[in-house]
């Protein structure tokens, strides 16, 4: 069993990570008070109680109106910065080096602040937490299903407007049930219109459909969870013995899912960490890896989703360096950097890992 201090030391890759879903409790309690919004508790352990309670009511509907009180208090410069820039210093505590956060622009307009401005201040924190840690990051902006495909496109346009400035992507968020990506094309043409990357939630909440559309109809890069392409496969424990086109397709590409195991268990898309897909995946080759999805909603961190894949699925340290780098290459920056972190700080800091703990091998 790996030691949960080596877990959290080895480089990490974070790429499904929600600006909304991992203030920490106190900044919600600060936050609040200063501009006078009413939240369930001010003692931050029973608040952050409340927010998981949210997540393990097993609904994703319900699972999303937790982020009404996160939002609500996102919604000036200040608060973004803030926000943004604690998320790159907690990133840093557990050794990611790499992360994609996203978030909805249009969720914190509620106070009169443009879509713009919201980026703007977003990317600040960012920067600011960059600077002093190091970690690099890339911002990717979500629509949302349920609202309007104009609004969509024009957060689409607004992701494209912003490439050079720490934007790297595009992903489309929400409740999957009765609002089908393909309601969004206009957003994603514009998206591919301008070489530009999608990703987006499908495959969690709602099954084979959703992950084929995202991909063959809207030209997603990568899937936000995809934990039903395991229906496309008929298994023999953890051997697949036949699968469809889509799945196929999925592994024969290389194409990356961005998997969430204790989200999936919160809002009931995965019975059981012992029956979540993504040991069936990762043993067969597909091109997947971890990700937190809300870490304040799912009481989680990347070191505690490791930690739960080791203990569930048995796997190595070096199983956990390969999750990295398939992470890595599924990064939305360019190549060459890719290539700088995979090999200059993951695959470096991993052996030096090695010669700390007198590992000859992962294993
Ligand atoms: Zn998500």
């Amino acid at each position: 069993m790996v030691p949960y201090d080596i877990i959290r030391k080895i480089p990490k890759v974070e790429l499904h990570d929600h600006l909304d879903g991992g203030l920490r409790p106190q900044t919600v309690i600060d936050l609040a008070h200063r501009h006078d919004i009413p939240i369930p508790s001010s003692d931050p352990t029973e608040l952050a109680a409340w927010f998981e309670k949210g997540c393990k009511l097993k609904s994703l509907r319900l699972y999303l109106e937790t982020f009404a009180v996160t939002t609500a208090v996102m919604q000036t410069e200040e608060a973004l910065r803030r926000v943004a820039y604690e998320a790159i210093l907690d990133w840093h505590a557990e050794n990611i080096v790499y992360g994609e956060i996203r978030f909805a622009p249009i969720l914190h307009t509620m106070q009169g602040l443009s879509m713009d401005s919201v980026v703007r201040a977003v990317l600040e924190g960012l920067e600011q937490g960059r600077k002093e840690t190091g970690v690099q990051f890339g911002l990717l902006l979500c629509a949302m299903r349920s609202l309007s495909p104009n609004l969509s496109l024009e957060i689409a346009k607004l992701a494209v407007a912003y490439r050079d400035r720490g934007v790297v992507g595009f992903d489309l968020a929400g409740d999957e049930k009765g609002n089908p990506p393909k309601d969004h094309i206009e957003a994603f043409q514009f998206i591919r219109n301008k070489n530009f990357n999608i990703t987006i939630h499908a495959g969690e909440a709602y099954g084979l459909d959703s992950i084929w559309q995202a991909i063959q109809v809207c030209g997603a890069h990568r899937i936000g969870h995809g934990t039903r392409l395991i229906d496309d496969m008929s298994l023999d424990g953890l051997h697949i013995e036949s699968m469809g086109d889509l799945a196929h397709f999925v592994q024969d590409k290389r194409f990356p899912l961005e998997m969430c195991l204790s989200s999936n268990i919160g809002t009931g898309a995965a019975a059981s960490f012992g029956t979540h897909p993504f040991q069936v995946l990762f043993r067969n080759h597909f091109r997947v890896f971890l990700c937190t999805d809300n870490r304040l909603m799912s009481n989680t961190s990347l070191t505690k989703e490791m930690d739960i894949a080791v203990t569930n699925f048995g796997l190595s340290l070096k199983d956990l360096e390969k999750i990295s780098v398939n992470a890595m290459k599924s990064a939305f920056i360019h190549h060459e950097q890719k290539l700088d972190i995979i090999y200059n700080v993951i695959k470096k800091q991993c052996a030096d890992l090695r010669r700390e703990y007198g590992y000859s091998d992962w294993n």
